[in-house]
This record gives C-alpha cells, structure tokens and sequence, in this order.
C-alpha cells in the first residue's frame, strides 16, 4: 500500500474531522433546517467518517507502522519515535 506522509495524513484528517463537526454542530444549532442545509449537514458527516477511516489506515508512525489514531501528542506511542506533523 501507498504510503502517505504523516503531516499530510494528519493534515487531511484534521481538515476532514472539522468540517464533519462544524456540517454536525450546525445541525444542532439551528432549529430549521432547509433541504439544502440537510444535505450538506450529510455530507459533512460522511466527510467525517471517510476521514476516521483514512486516519485509521493511514496515520501510522512513519518508523513502526503502528497507528496514530487518536494519538495527538508529538511522539509514537508505540516505539516513542517524534512525530513530525
Ligand atoms: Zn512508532
């Protein structure tokens, strides 16, 4: 498998998992919801889906291949390696 560099793969996750939070929020906050509002709102969350997965896949330590997700410290906590993102 392709290999992603980790400061991408956590750039993509980050950016992923905030619009899918904001589209979530949004749908809370509003009381109304208009049909287009509605789908992006889905679509927001199906962005935050698609990048959890992505994260799972491809955010691991770039030494052991261990995963990084959830994992937001600046070292592996698998083998301690830094983590350049
Ligand atoms: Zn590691």
């Amino acid at each position: 498998m392709k290999k992603i560099p980790l400061k991408t793969a956590s750039r993509i996750y980050k950016i992923g998992g905030g619009t899918g939070l904001a589209a979530a929020f949004t749908g809370v906050i509003f009381d109304e919801i208009s049909k287009q509002m509605e789908i992006l709102i889905w679509a927001g969350i199906v962005i935050m889906i698609a990048s959890v997965i992505f994260a799972c896949i491809f955010l691991r330590c770039p030494r052991c291949g261990s995963t990084l997700f959830r994992n937001w410290g600046g070292y592996c906590q698998h083998c301690g390696e830094e983590l350049d993102r």
